[in-house]
């Protein structure tokens, strides 16, 4: 019979808010297989949500880390090089942010700043955390796994750049399963179909848009957060080993739809 274990391996999970959170849903999943979680947080306004959420898996650790800021990813490598031993095996980026005024009204009006910062923390962030991840992958390779949406492809009115931020996570995916494969590190995508998040709910017309997609894709429904922490799973283990570039849609199949 083959089962997904992951007994022994560590996987740092960057993204967690509270618990509705996809990177929980992740956490949740690979925790269950028996993996034993680091878990990042933004500041102190979100240590507490994190801390709770720890308590709930022993053996958890957390630890702070603003994406925009190196200074800060490198002191939380230190911190996963000393909890692991020097040895990672899951790497998961579910962090995505743009300003509100970017994510409304035209795309045309978007500002260098508001550009730089979404792509900062959305895209450049998947090459900080994987350029300082990589050293400690090297025994037994390991598994990156980040979080897009189908705005990377087609228009989704509101997601305005946002859609950029994810096309060059998409991108910054394959290239990096290019690089990182001969040391059989993996990169994959998962372009998850709308859920109401803290995030999600930041986009104007969020509710209007996850009705559309109940009401079109092949499933006839949205997805739950459960089945995006089990494709991870499934990904991050070696269930997943011939797999690295992809984007893989979790999304009831709406992807597929022409009208
Ligand atoms: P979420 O719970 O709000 O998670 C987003 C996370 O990004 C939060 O923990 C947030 O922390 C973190 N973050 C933002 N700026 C950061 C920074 N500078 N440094 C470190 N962390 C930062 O929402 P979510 O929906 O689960 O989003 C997770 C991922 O899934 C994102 O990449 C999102 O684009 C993607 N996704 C979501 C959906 C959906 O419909 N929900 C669909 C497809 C893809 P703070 O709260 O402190 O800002």
């Amino acid at each position: 019979m083959r089962t997904i274990d992951l007994s022994g391996k560590s996987a740092l999970v960057a993204g967690v808010a509270n618990q509705r959170s996809l990177a929980w849903a992740i956490a949740d999943a690979l925790s269950d297989a028996g993996a034993r979680l680091i878990l990042t947080y933004q500041g102190e306004r979100l240590h507490k949500n994190v801390a709770e959420l720890a308590a709930t898996r022993p053996g958890t650790q957390t630890f702070p880390c603003d994406v925009t800021n190196d200074d800060e990813i490198d002191a939380l490598f230190r911190n996963v090089g000393e909890a692991t031993g020097g040895a990672l095996d899951i790497l998961v980026h579910s962090i995505a942010f743009a300003r509100r005024e970017d994510l409304d009204g035209e795309f045309l009006n978007t500002s260098r700043d508001g550009w730089h910062t979404a792509l900062d923390v959305s895209a450049y962030s998947l090459v900080a955390l994987t350029k300082r991840a990589t050293p400690l992958m090297q025994t037994d390779g390991g598994s990156i796994l980040s979080l897009t949406f189908q705005a990377s492809q087609r228009v989704f009115p509101n997601y305005n750049v946002m859609g950029s931020a994810k096309a060059a996570l998409e991108h910054a995916t394959r290239q990096l399963a290019y690089e990182l494969g001969p040391m059989n590190i993996r990169v994959n995508t998962i372009s998850a179909g709308p859920i109401a998040t803290l995030s999600a709910r930041g986009i104007s017309g969020f509710t209007h848009m996850a009705k559309h997609h109940e009401k079109m894709s092949p499933l006839k429904r949205n997805i739950e957060p459960r089945e995006v922490g089990d494709a991870a799973l499934f990904l991050c283990s070696t269930m997943g080993s011939g797999i690295t570039g992809t984007t893989l849609y979790v999304d009831s199949g709406y992807h597929i739809m022409g009208v």
